[in-house]
């Protein structure tokens, strides 16, 4: 699988809740927890949300995760990522046109 594709296909979103370890405490967080939301590599969905979580976890140095959830997105939300990917991608080729064009 090429990145496009897997970048193209549903992607698994995870989100769990971690203890707050910053220094100071973060006021915001309630009952000094905060929150996570982000992608999974491609197959960590197969390992089941636990095992996902905490693979997850590891990368991030979360602690004491828990209200494990995984989800694949729906086709509305991977539009809006590609959306957004493909309008980052072309903001940074005119940005780069941009520079050359100075330079002439
Ligand atoms: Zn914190």
């Amino acid at each position: 699988m090429s990145r496009d594709q897997i970048l193209e296909s549903r992607r698994w979103k995870i989100s769990y809740s971690y203890d707050c370890v910053c220094d100071p405490r973060c006021y915001w967080a309630k009952g000094g927890r905060h929150s996570q939301t982000t992608f999974l590599n491609k197959g960590e969905q197969e390992l089941g949300a636990e095992a996902a979580a905490e693979i997850t976890a590891r990368a991030f140095k979360h602690a004491n995760v828990a209200d494990v959830e995984i989800w694949q997105e729906s086709d509305e939300e991977r539009a809006t990522r590609l959306k957004w990917m493909r309008k980052t991608e072309a903001d940074e080729r005119r940005g780069i046109h941009w520079n050359m064009g100075g330079a002439n």
